[in-house]
């Protein structure tokens, strides 16, 4: 008989929010393409192609800053359906030398998407890793690009509870109903829980060494705080609809807000370069977002314009993705 996947955390609990957090993420993305109007959730190359354009702009330029290696690895770790490396590679094909100059090489474990990632960017004979310690990216000194979208905040947290005896890491257990909970911790402050995330930082750490190692430059966009924050910020996302994290097990997309401020206590203890940590708005506006879009507008329908301006709204407006999601920038580069 074959479990379902909720009976088997059933049995391993009680369990942390990290490890809970770590193997339903995993089944999630291995069991789906959970991306568009028909899954759970749509990502800003889902939005619109002027996104993974632009990216491919932003790769270019610090490509040309790091004095136009040849060769070099255009790397993105979780890169989902492909769309924004498409995006970014179609847009960068007339940046001389940058095409033939490149290696594509894509960090995924979901088989669904690895099988989605192969089709749209089959031209460019990707090839996967499964971690940073691949020997593609070891073995060899070649500068790395790198572009993660949305990556860390699959990336589990820990979730500590004040309590009367300390703060104590929060874990989940099977409540007297039969059904997964939080193990109740009474309290009477009301901001009671904190968050970290080892396997965030551990990633961005490794990111560091590699970019010392090989020189290059890494953009890591996704939503969450610059300013560490306390709070709940675990979020499950089922047909683009919040749902409770303990219901829909493995079935809804879980994530959590990426605490930049941390990841920059990381990257600089590292010596390593970070730029200003910017809004999504700001980031994309620096790239130019209004001209290209001025540009499509011209040869558009009155559809298409239509679209494109939905587009445009909900990758920079404050209501939308423009303030809550985060761009941040570290590099190495040589003689620098
Ligand atoms: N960047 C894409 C997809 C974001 S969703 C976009 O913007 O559309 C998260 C992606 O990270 C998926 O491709 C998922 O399968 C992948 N992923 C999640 N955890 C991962 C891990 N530990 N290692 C590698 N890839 C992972």
């Amino acid at each position: 008989m074959v479990l379902s996947f909720e009976t088997r955390i059933k049995q391993i609990a009680p369990i942390s929010v990290e490890e809970f957090m770590t193997l339903t993420v995993e089944h999630y993305y291995a069991t789906r393409d959970p991306f568009g109007a028909d899954g759970d959730f749509t990502t800003a190359p889902e939005i619109s192609q002027i996104f993974g354009e632009l990216i491919g702009a932003w790769a270019a330029n610090e490509w040309s800053t790091l004095g136009r290696p040849n060769p070099f690895i255009m790397l993105e770790c979780g890169p989902g359906r492909g769309t924004l490396m498409a995006d970014a590679l179609r847009a960068t094909k007339n940046v001389a030398g940058f095409h033939t100059a490149m290696r594509v090489a894509l960090m995924e474990t979901s088989p669904v998407l690895k099988a989605r990632q192969k089709e749209a960017l089959a031209a460019y004979h990707p090839v996967w890793i499964e971690n940073l310690s691949d020997s593609i990216l070891q073995s060899s000194n070649t500068p790395i690009i790198l572009l993660a979208n949305e990556f860390l905040d699959a990336l589990p947290i820990r979730q500590f509870q004040k309590s009367p005896e300390g703060w104590k890491e929060r874990t989940i257990e099977i409540n007297d109903k039969g059904n997964l909970a939080f193990r109740f911790v009474p309290h009477k402050e009301k901001e009671t829980i904190i968050e970290d995330s080892p396997a965030r930082e551990n990633f961005v750490k490794d990111v560091c060494t590699l970019l010392k190692k090989n020189n290059g430059a890494a953009l890591f966009i996704d939503y969450g705080h610059t300013e560490g924050g306390t709070g709940d910020t675990l979020q499950a996302v089922k047909n683009h609809r919040f749902v409770p994290v303990l219901e829909n097990v493995g079935e809804a997309d879980l994530t959590s807000h990426v605490d930049f401020a941390a990841l920059r206590r990381v990257v600089e203890a590292e010596n390593v370069h970070c730029r200003a940590i910017v809004t999504q708005e700001a980031f994309l506006h620096e790239l130019g977002i209004e001209h290209r879009t001025a540009t499509l507008m011209k040869n558009a329908t009155a559809q298409q314009q239509q679209d494109i301006q939905t587009a445009l709204h909900r990758l920079t407006s404050t209501e939308e993705m423009g303030k809550l999601f985060k761009v941040m920038v570290i590099d190495y580069v040589p003689h620098r």
